[in-house]
C-alpha cells in the first residue's frame, strides 16, 4: 500500500494521538497472531463479535508493533504511538473511503450470494496481462475486509475489483461507501442469511444498496424478482443495465450451451453478432460465472472477442487451502492456484499458524504480475524472508536467477522433475511445507511423495466450518463468557492437534482433554493455551505437572495424591486444580457430605489453588427432563457458594456443555464447555442443526461396478440375493475402517451422486458392497459416507447410537485431511 504519514490517519479519522505524527505507515494489521513483519505498521483494535482486540495489544506489541488505533487508551507501554478513537472499525472504514477517493479508475464492485470470490478472481486472470489490478485478497469482504481491500489500491492501479459480503439489514451502504464502485456486478443470489432479513425482497434491496453510485450495472436478467426490483426503482432504472439470459431482450444473449468431453462452448448474441468462447468446465455455476465474466467485459468496453484463449485457459479457483499430513511428522500446505504476491501471503500466514520445528517453502516463477523481475522477485524475498524459513527450494528459471535475494538456506531447480530427481524422503521431518507455485510446474507431483498413506478413504475435516460453529455458539453467549473446547479423544475422532490449532488461533480460552498423554501431545505440538484434564490418571501426575496441564480433582483420594506429586517435584507456586462437583450424573465428584472436609483440607494445601468449580449435566439434550436439569443448577449453585464463600475466592465457574448452551443460556456461568457441537451437529434444537455447518465428511471411491442377473449373490454367506438383474459397486472401505458391520444388508444407507445407496450383503473387513442399480454412476466416482448427504445425523440414525460414537470409532488407518477455505 502506499505510504501514509501517521499525522494524516490522524486528521482523516478525526482521533486523538498520543506519540508521533511523522511516523510512516505502510501496513495494517487487525489479527496480531498475522504479524510477522511488524516494520511501518498499525494495528486496529476492532471488536467483532469474537473478542475484543484490545485484548490482542500485548501480543502484537511483542511482536513488534508500536502504532495502534484504539478506543481504550494503552497504558503499560510509553514507547508507543497511538491513535484514540470512539470505534477503531470506523476509523478504518473513514480512512479506506477517502483513500479510494483519491483514484479516479473503473471499479468494479462485485456481490450477491455466491460466486463473489470466483468471478473477482476470474476477471483477474482474465485482465491481469492488460491492466494494473487491485483487488480483494481472497475472500476479504467484510465490514473491515473491504477497508484493508480498498486501501491497497495505488498509484500505478488502473483497475479496481472488490467484493461486497453482507449478512444483515444495512450493511451495505457502509461498504459502498468506501469501495465506492463504478460498475457494478451481481452474481447469484441465494438463500445465504435469509433468515436475518424480513424476505428475499429485503436481502436484494440490501445487496442493490451497493449500486447506488454506478453508472453500469451486470446481472442476469431471468432473475425476475431482481429485474423487477431493479426496473421499478427509480434511480437504479437509470443506470445503464448490462444483463444476460436467454430472453432477446438480454443484451448479451444465451444462445447454445454445448456440452463437449472436458469443456462447455458457449454462443452468445451480442451486437447482432454471434461469439462462440469455450470454457474448460461444465458445471452450471462456471458457465454462469463465465457468462458474467463476459458481460463485465462489455461494462469496461473491452473487446471481448479479443479474449477467447482467456476464456478457455481459465483456472479453477479453489479456495480451501489444504493443510494435509505428510511424512516423518510434516504437514504440507498445497497452493498452487493462484501464482501471484498475494496469494503467497495468505499461503505464508497459514504456514506461520503451524507448529512445526521447521519450516520449508517451495516455491516456483510467479506467472501473474506486470512487475519486471527484478522488482517482482524482489518483493517476493521482502515478503518471504521474515518468516526465517530453515529451508527453501525455488523452482523455475527466473526465480532461480534471483536465488541471493532470498535469506535461508536456498536451493534451486529448473523444474519440478529436476527437483524430485534429487529428492530423498528422509530429509523432510517436522516440518511445515508450504509449496507454492505455478499451474504449469505441477506441484501436486511433490504433495504426492509427501503425502502420507495415500488412501481412497478419508476423512475430510473443513475447519473453517469448525470455526464458523464456534461463531454461532459464542453468538448465543455473552461477550465476558470463557469457551472451553472438548478436544478428549483426539478431539471426538477428527484428529487432535489441527482442531486444537485452530481453536488456539481462533481465541478459544480452555481445551479439555480426557487423559494427560492427549495434552502432552497437544503441549509437545506447541500448543499453549491452558489444558484441563478431565480424568488424569493416577499414574500420569508426572506428566500433568511436566506438561502444565491442569487436572480435574473429584475425590479426596485424586487431591492427595496429586498434592504428594506436587511436593515431591518440589514445585513451590501454587498449582491450578479444577474441583468437579457431583450434582446428578453420579459418575465423579465430591458430593455434598464432602463439603465442610473439602473446605478444610484446600484451606491447608498452599500447594494447590482452585482455578475452577464445575459440574456436568445429565439431562442438557432432554427436553423432558428440564426439573432434573435445574435440580442440578440448584446443587450447583449451592456447592460453589458454600466454597467460595468458606475458601474467599472466586473461581471460574462452568457447567453448560453443547446441548446445555442452547437450552440454558441463563446458566452459562462464566464458562461453557464445548464439544459435539463444534462439528456441526445439535441434538437439542433444529434450530441449531440448520445453523451449523457440517466440518466432517467420511468418504470414498467405488473400486469395481459389477452386474449381477436375477439369483445371484453378493459377499459371504450369501445374504444378499439379486432380485432383479442390479448393478453393485464395491468400495475399499470395511469395518476395519470403523463401519458397523451391522449397517450389512441393506440396514446403512451411503451417497453416490446425490443419491442414497443400501449397502448390500455382509461387510467385509475392507471392503463393502453397495447396490446402485438406480444410480447414474461410474469406477472411481466418489461416495459419501457421511457427510453432505447422507449427513451424520442420517447415519447415526441407521445405526442406533449416537453421533459421539460414530466420529471416535473411525480407524485411525482413514487418513485425516484438514482443509480451510
Ligand atoms: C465431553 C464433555 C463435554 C462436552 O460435551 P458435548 O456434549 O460434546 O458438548 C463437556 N463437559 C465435560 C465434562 C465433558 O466430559
Amino acid at each position: 500500500m502506499k505510504s501514509y504519514k501517521l499525522q494524516n490517519i490522524v486528521e482523516i479519522v478525526s482521533g486523538q494521538l498520543i506519540g508521533d505524527g511523522q511516523t510512516p505507515i505502510e501496513q495494517i494489521f487487525f489479527d496480531s497472531r498475522l504479524i510477522v513483519h511488524p516494520i511501518n505498521g498499525i494495528f486496529f483494535a476492532l471488536s467483532g463479535n469474537q473478542k475484543d482486540g484490545h485484548t490482542y495489544i500485548a501480543d502484537a506489541y511483542h511482536k513488534g508493533i508500536r502504532t495502534f488505533v484504539v478506543q481504550h487508551p494503552i497504558q503499560q507501554y510509553k514507547d508507543i504511538n497511538q491513535i484514540i478513537v470512539d470505534n477503531p472499525l470506523q476509523a478504518l472504514q473513514n480512512w479506506a473511503r477517502i483513500h479510494r477517493q483519491q483514484f479516479n479508475i473503473p471499479v468494479i464492485g462485485i456481490t450477491g450470494s455466491n460466486g463473489k470470490t470466483i468471478v473477482k478472481e476470474w476477471l483477474n486472470q482474465l485482465l491481469w496481462k492488460n491492466f494494473n489490478i487491485s483487488r480483494s485478497p481472497k475472500s476479504y469482504n467484510s465490514q473491515f475486509g473491504t477497508a484493508i481491500s480498498i486501501l491497497q489500491l495505488n498509484q500505478e492501479n488502473d483497475l479496481g475489483i472488490f467484493e461486497a459480503g453482507i449478512s444483515m439489514p444495512n450493511e451495505m451502504e457502509k461498504l459502498e461507501e468506501i469501495i465506492q464502485p463504478t460498475i457494478g456486478v451481481l452474481t447469484k443470489i441465494g438463500n445465504a442469511h435469509l433468515e436475518n432479513f424480513k424476505d428475499e425482497e429485503q436481502l436484494i434491496r440490501e445487496k442493490l444498496k451497493l449500486f447506488t453510485n454506478v453508472d453500469k450495472l451486470v446481472y442476469n436478467i431471468e432473475n425476475e424478482q431482481l429485474h423487477q426490483i431493479i426496473s421499478d426503482d427509480d434511480h437504479l432504472s437509470k443506470i445503464d443495465k448490462i444483463t444476460y439470459g436467454y430472453t432477446d431482450s438480454a443484451l448479451v444473449q444465451i444462445k447454445e450451451i454445448i456440452q463437449e468431453e472436458t469443456n462447455t462452448k458457449i454462443s452468445i448474441l451480442h451486437n447482432q453478432e454471434i461469439f462462440t468462447f469455450s470454457i474448460p468446465f461444465q458445471d452450471d455455476a462456471s458457465i454462469k460465472n463465465s457468462l458474467i465474466c463476459l458481460t463485465t467485459l462489455i461494462g469496461l468496453n473491452i473487446d471481448y472477442k479479443q479474449y477467447k484463449s482467456n476464456f478457455s485457459a481459465l483456472l479453477p479457483i479453489e479456495m480451501r487451502l489444504e493443510i494435509k499430513e505428510a511424512i516423518n511428522n510434516s504437514i504440507i500446505i498445497n497452493d498452487s492456484f493462484n501464482s501471484d504476491l498475494n496469494s503467497l501471503k495468505i499461503g505464508l500466514n497459514v504456514l506461520n499458524q503451524q507448529k512445526k520445528a521447521r519450516k520449508t517453502l517451495v516455491l516456483t516463477d510467479i506467472l501473474q504480475s506486470n512487475l519486471s523481475d527484478q522488482e517482482l522477485y524482489q518483493q517476493t524475498a521482502d515478503l518471504v524472508n521474515p518468516y526465517h524459513f530453515t529451508e527453501i527450494v525455488l523452482i523455475g528459471d527466473k526465480i532461480s536467477n534471483y536465488k541471493d535475494l532470498f535469506q535461508s538456506y536456498v536451493r534451486s531447480y529448473k523444474s519440478t522433475d529436476e527437483f524430485l530427481e534429487q529428492f530423498k524422503t528422509q530429509n523432510v521431518y517436522d516440518e511445515a511445507i508450504l509449496l507454492k507455485g505455478a499451474r504449469p510446474f505441477q506441484l501436486e507431483k511433490i504433495a504426492e511423495e509427501l503425502e502420507t498413506r495415500s488412501h481412497d478413504t478419508v476423512l475430510e475435516i473443513n475447519l473453517q466450518n469448525l470455526i464458523e460453529n464456534i461463531k454461532t455458539y459464542r453468538s448465543l453467549l455473552k461477550p465476558t463468557t470463557k469457551i472451553m473446547c472438548m478436544v478428549k479423544a483426539n478431539s471426538y475422532g477428527v484428529g487432535s492437534f489441527e482442531v486444537a490449532n485452530v481453536l488456539e488461533n481462533n481465541g478459544v480460552d480452555y481445551l479439555g482433554v480426557a487423559i494427560a498423554d492427549e495434552g502432552k501431545e497437544l503441549r509437545k505440538a506447541g500448543i499453549s493455551v491452558p489444558i484441563i484434564v478431565m480424568n488424569p490418571e493416577q499414574s500420569s501426575y508426572s506428566t500433568v505437572i511436566e506438561y502444565q496441564l491442569e487436572p480435574e480433582i473429584y475425590s479426596f483420594r485424586v487431591l492427595d495424591l496429586f498434592v504428594k506429586k506436587l511436593k515431591e517435584k518440589q514445585i513451590s507456586r501454587p498449582y491450578p486444580i479444577h474441583i468437579k462437583l457431583e450434582t446428578g450424573m453420579n459418575r465423579l465428584g465430591f458430593h455434598e457430605s464432602e463439603y465442610d472436609h473439602l473446605i478444610e483440607t484446600l484451606k491447608q494445601t498452599p500447594q494447590v489453588y482452585v482455578q475452577s468449580i464445575f459440574t456436568h449435566l445429565a439431562t442438557a439434550d432432554m427436553q423432558d427432563e428440564k426439573e432434573y436439569a435445574q435440580y442440578q443448577f440448584n446443587r450447583f449453585d449451592n456447592g460453589y457458594k458454600i466454597l467460595s464463600e468458606a475458601l474467599d475466592v472466586k473461581p471460574i465457574k462452568h457447567c453448560l456443555n453443547s446441548p446445555g448452551i442452547v437450552a440454558y443460556n441463563d446458566h452459562q456461568y462464566d464458562m461453557v464447555r464445548l464439544g459435539i457441537g463444534m462439528y456441526g451437529y445439535s441434538e437439542y434444537s433444529d434450530f441449531m442443526n440448520k445453523k451449523l455447518k457440517p466440518v466432517v465428511q467420511f468418504k470414498t471411491i467405488i473400486s469395481q461396478i459389477s452386474e449381477l442377473k436375477v439369483g445371484e449373490t453378493v459377499s459371504y454367506g450369501r445374504r444378499f440375493k439379486a432380485e432383479r438383474n442390479s448393478r453393485i459397486a464395491t468400495l475399499p472401505v470395511g469395518y476395519a475402517d470403523g463401519i458397523r458391520r451391522s449397517l450389512g444388508y441393506g440396514k446403512g444407507k451411503v451417497g453416490v451422486n446425490g443419491k442414497l445407496a443400501p449397502i448390500t450383503g455382509t461387510i467385509c473387513m475392507d471392503m463393502l458392497m453397495i447396490d446402485v442399480t438406480d444410480i447414474n454412476c461410474k469406477e472411481g466416482d466418489e461416495v459419501i459416507i457421511f457427510g453432505s448427504y447422507p449427513t451424520l445425523a442420517d447415519y447415526t440414525k441407521d445405526l442406533d447410537t449416537i453421533p459421539y460414537e460414530v466420529l471416535t470409532s473411525i480407524a485411525l488407518r482413514v487418513n485425516r485431511v484438514y482443509y480451510k477455505e
